[in-house]
């Protein structure tokens, strides 16, 4: 009767034992990384393109593993969005960012902003997320406004009511909404009239090739002059050359993120960015 178990491996090949005994391995390492404190918040600064100044910064999870090092999302986020625990590591980004936004308001006088990624099992999972949210803003002092969650188009794609009142739930109390990946996902526009959304961004495949490919530039014109019209915020991602962030600029998007500003940089690094630019 012992062995049972392991019979049902007979029909795997040992590529395929080896696969599933490392996904077992992983979310039973996942389960302990959160109470074992091996999540790691890495800001990335974004930059007002009129002004230059950094005026807020994702948030962007890592996993410091006592023997892999430091994991990145896409290692980890697919499996913790099976098993469910984005909910709880979700709560946790939000709880640590909000945190530090508190420490960094002291420090700057401008007022600093953070967004957070939010996965729709984060998103559907809890009736609470929203409240649990905002009470933590109150007890904070800190006012919602800082705060931005990223959805995916594909969040949208739900005419599920439940979504919809989830989304006006976070913009009544004042927490702004990104379109993350804009234009990536296989949806129709018309989610732009019916939700309340602050800002779209620009997906980093339509920046690669921006200088060079004239369908890409196209593209991101298109979006930054719908945008507009629509009262939205246009934020592009993975600026990586001065030709993309001229390019971006000219055609009036209001704010970029990427390598050519900074990588997703530790908390204290944010910080001393912060306390440079404030002098
Ligand atoms: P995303 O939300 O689209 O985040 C942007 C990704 O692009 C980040 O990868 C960032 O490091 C990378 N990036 C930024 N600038 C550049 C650039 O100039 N060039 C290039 N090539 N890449 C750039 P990262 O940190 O590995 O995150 C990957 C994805 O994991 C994120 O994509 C997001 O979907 C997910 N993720 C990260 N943190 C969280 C989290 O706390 N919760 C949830 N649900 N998802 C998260
Ligand atoms: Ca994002
Ligand atoms: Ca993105
Ligand atoms: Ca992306």
């Amino acid at each position: 009767a012992k062995n049972n178990g392991r019979n049902r491996f007979e029909f795997f090949t040992p590529a395929m034992q080896q696969m599933a005994q490392n996904r077992m391995r992983m979310i039973k390492e996942l389960r302990v990384a959160l109470s074992a404190n091996q999540f790691r918040v890495f800001y990335q600064p974004i930059i007002d393109l009129n002004t230059g100044d950094i005026i807020k910064a994702e948030a962007l999870i890592r996993w410091q593993h006592p023997e892999r090092g430091l994991v990145t999302p896409a290692e980890f986020i697919p499996l913790a969005e099976e098993t469910g625990l984005i909910v709880d590591i979700g709560n946790w980004v939000f709880r640590e960012s909000a945190r530090q936004l508190k420490h960094w308001g002291s420090l700057c006088d401008r007022e600093f902003q953070i967004s957070v990624n939010m996965s729709p099992i984060q998103f559907h999972s809890s009736d609470f997320v929203c409240k649990a949210w905002h009470t933590y803003l109150q007890e904070l002092e800190l006012p919602p406004h800082s705060f931005t969650i990223e959805i995916t188009e594909g969040l949208l794609l739900d005419i599920d009511a439940a979504v919809t009142d989830k989304l006006v739930e976070f913009h009544d109390i004042g927490i702004q909404v990104a379109i993350d990946d804009f234009g990536t996902g296989y949806s129709s526009l018309s989610y732009l009239k019916r939700f309340d959304i602050d800002y779209l961004k620009i997906d980093q495949s339509f920046v690669r090739d921006l200088a060079t490919d004239p369908d890409d530039m196209a593209l991101s014109e298109a979006i930054i002059v719908m945008a507009h019209k629509l009262g939205l915020k246009v934020i592009a991602e993975g600026v990586e050359t001065e030709a993309q962030q001229k390019l971006l600029f000219a055609a009036g998007c209001d704010y970029a993120q990427g390598y050519l500003y900074s990588r997703p940089i530790p908390a204290e690094a944010l910080e001393q960015l912060l306390t440079a630019a404030a002098k």
